[in-house]
């Protein structure tokens, strides 16, 4: 596996894949990597010539910046991690070559990053995410870009951002991948103390306790939100956000018809933790 640390080498890397017409699979990532991320690693590996992984914790993301401090990094384990999983290419730029002095251009997406994630953190924490996406597509050009359902508001302006700019790239939603006994996987678990470990398993009881009431055949999204609530408070969590909305627009949903997605954000012990499911009415 090439480690490569500026935006020219990584350039170069690609240069002669790209000219014998390989394909390349990329997964833009933010590092401290777990099964999640070796998930869209292993099927950016099944699926393309070339892998690439960029590893960057950006900071025009971070609405909280005690979160960009605590956000753990282990670049050696991630570098062992990655080449494991078969990774070609792992491009760690620095922010100074990604946000040079005199940097002024920032990607704003609408619509579908007001609500939830948007309006908890912030407007600028999607448009740090956007221009970030923007910039490492353009660098990396990649045929097809994986993310995580884990992140399901984050593919869905991805997804929306690309459309809008006619950025040619596929982007492909992978499963959130959870340990056994429920937590979706994050880079931030291990901020968890082990009574916060414990309580975060609020979140995912929530929303599979909404999936077993639909599967029941209760469909009144109100009815769902207040009985998931009520396992969270069980847990002594409170949810920053609790919402069950259209999976394409994020509009609020009333009544579970089709699919509808549910997601959550909470702090637990000081750990801002997200996670989702689709609600799927048989
Ligand atoms: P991050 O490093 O947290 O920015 O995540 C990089 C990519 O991995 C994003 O597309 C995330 O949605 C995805 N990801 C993070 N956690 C999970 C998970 N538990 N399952 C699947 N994908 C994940």
């Amino acid at each position: 596996m090439n480690i490569v640390r500026t935006i020219a080498d990584v350039r170069t890397a690609l240069e002669p894949h790209r000219r014998a017409g390989r394909t390349i699979g990329f997964v833009p990532t933010m590092g401290y990597f777990h099964a999640g991320h070796a998930s869209l690693m292993r099927r950016a590996r099944e699926t393309s010539d070339v892998v690439v992984v960029s590893l960057f914790v950006n900071p025009t993301q971070f609405n909280d910046p005690s979160d960009l401090t605590a956000y753990p990094r282990d670049e050696e384990r991630d570098a062992a991690l990655a080449s494991t999983e078969g990774v070609d290419i792992l491009f760690a730029p620095a922010a100074t070559d990604v946000y040079p002095p005199g940097f002024a251009t920032t990607v704003v997406v609408t619509r579908v990053t007001e609500q939830m994630e948007g309006a908890t953190r912030g407007v600028s924490h999607f448009v740090g995410v956007a221009t970030v996406v923007a910039k490492l597509f353009n660098m990396v050009q990649p045929t097809t870009a994986f993310f995580g359902q884990k992140d399901a508001q984050q593919a869905l302006v991805v997804r929306r951002m690309t459309r809008d700019l006619d950025i040619p790239v596929r982007i492909e939603v992978c499963p959130t991948v959870r340990e056994p006994d429920g937590l979706a996987m994050s880079s931030r678990n291990v901020r968890l103390s082990a009574a916060a470990r414990d309580q975060a398993l609020a979140l995912s009881a929530a929303l599979s306790s909404a999936e077993r009431a639909v599967a029941a055949g209760v469909r009144d999204a109100r009815v769902l939100l207040d009985s998931a609530r009520a396992v969270m408070r069980g847990r002594g969590v409170e949810p920053e956000y609790l919402e069950i909305v259209s999976a394409d627009t994020l509009a609020a949903v009333d009544r579970i018809a089709g699919e509808a997605l549910m997601a959550v954000a909470a702090h637990v012990g000081g750990v801002r933790l997200i996670d989702n499911v689709m609600l799927r009415a048989g």
